[in-house]
């Protein structure tokens, strides 16, 4: 790892040896959110735009010298990365936009962005020789780290809430993960897991809490890039729970500003719920996130319901630095976009996914957007995970069933209807 230089304290600014402290600042309980800080000069003398041309990998591990593992771990055999950027030509026309593209994070082997994260976590896991991995997780993120456990049997225990949607529990139970679900809420199951990992010494995946997790998560946007042949797009849209992803598009976009790779910085947009809105109001308030009280978390689109993002820091800078915004949106609208984003491009999102579309739906009426700015969302989770989600989601835009009689008489009758 000798192209990290140490690992940076968002708070007070404290370095630290990558080998000096295993996830946060010790200074400010947990909080002390760290940076992975990078030598660009000796990375870009290891990776460059023409050698990636050259490479086959399309998985998140072509761009190893970008990432903070050493070069001879071994890492799960799962196909993380490589997942498609859709023009979506039809969407832009319905809103008077003339370049949207939507990244399909859906695809990945365990159905979310998590595996992203989940599969350096498990990477630095097997580096360490850690023999049990933890997380708490509001499913998502959980289902990545279950499923690439099992990849490379790797012990592992899950917290989750016990109202996580079934989908994702029965993930982990396929996966056979040992699995704690916590009769309360992502919050107080995020507690409980830190609390277990020092009690027991485990490996501690948990979002924000370990540095590595941005890492993971950048990866998505060096592959918008590199799909968009390094013309960095004008705005990027995401939902937003903890902020680890947002966070992790701003580290990743930094990282190619560095290299030199794009030229310009996109404008950042976080998309939370209503009733889940810590960093939309926190921005519009101009409050400091380390002092706002929680806020209650509730909303529909489970992957992203956190009373207190623990990756506020960077998720607040995520926006601010590059000229983007929070949007605030409802779950109503929220699960409306579900089947808007899927009649349009065919893509199948989970709600925190569809929320991405609902925030740009947003920003066009703010004014936030112009017709020629080029668009990527970022669809974070299949729609298969949560089926009472867009079952809602097709009730409220009046889409039903025909029952039919299994004659064509009856078929006559049901189409003469329609
Ligand atoms: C985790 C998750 C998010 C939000 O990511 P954060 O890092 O918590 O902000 C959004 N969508 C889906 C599907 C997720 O699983
Ligand atoms: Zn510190």
């Amino acid at each position: 790892m000798d192209h990290v230089l140490h690992l940076k304290c968002l708070i007070c600014g404290q370095e630290y040896g990558p080998d000096e402290i295993e996830y946060i600042c010790p200074h400010h309980g947990n909080d002390g959110i760290v940076d992975v800080v990078y030598d660009y000069e000796l990375i870009g003398q290891r990776i460059s735009r023409e050698s990636l041309a050259q490479n086959p990998d399309s998985t998140i591990w072509r761009y190893k010298p970008l990432l903070p593992i050493q070069p001879e771990t071994a890492v799960s055999p799962l196909t993380v990365g490589g997942t498609p950027l859709y023009r979506a030509d039809r969407l832009a026309d319905e809103l008077g936009l003339r370049h949207v593209w939507v990244k399909d994070d859906g695809r990945l082997p365990t159905a979310s962005f998590k595996d992203r994260a989940s599969i350096l976590a498990v990477a630095k896991a097997q580096e360490k020789g850690a023999v049990i991995i933890t997380t708490a997780s509001t499913g998502n993120a959980a289902a990545a780290l279950s499923g690439i456990c099992a990849s490379v049997n790797q012990r592992n225990v899950i917290f989750v809430p016990e109202k996580a949607p079934a989908a994702k529990i029965a993930q982990l139970l396929v996966f056979g993960s040992t699995m704690m679900l916590v009769k309360g809420t992502y919050d107080d199951a995020f507690e409980l897991c830190l609390q277990a990992a020092a009690e027991y010494g485990w490996y501690n995946r948990n979002t924000a809490y370990n540095p590595y997790m941005t890492e993971g998560k950048k990866t998505a946007v060096y592959e918008i890039c590199e799909q968009l042949n390094w013309q960095a797009p004008d705005a990027i849209f995401v939902s937003v729970g903890d902020g680890c992803i947002i966070g992790g598009l701003h580290k990743g976009l930094k990282d190619l500003l560095a290299l030199g790779w794009i030229d310009q910085m996109p404008r950042i947009y976080g998309v939370q719920a209503e009733g889940s809105a810590f960093m939309y109001e926190a921005w519009r308030d101009g409050e400091d996130v380390l002092t706002k009280a929680p806020v209650s978390g509730i909303t529909l689109a489970d992957s992203i319901s956190a009373g207190l993002p623990r990756d506020r820091i960077k998720a607040l800078t995520a926006v601010t630095h590059t000229n983007g915004a929070y949007i605030c949106v409802s779950d109503e609208e929220i699960l409306a976009s579900i089947p808007a984003l899927a009649r349009a491009t065919g893509v199948f999102a989970e709600p925190a996914g569809a929320a991405a579309h609902t925030g740009l739906l947003k920003a066009i009426e703010l004014g936030y957007v112009s017709a020629t700015d080029r668009i990527v969302i970022l669809n974070t989770g299949s729609g298969l995970k949560d089926i009472v989600g867009a079952m809602k989601g097709v009730d409220l835009v009046g889409t039903k069933a025909n029952y039919v009689e299994p004659d064509l008489a009856d078929l006559r009758r049901v189409m003469a209807g329609l």
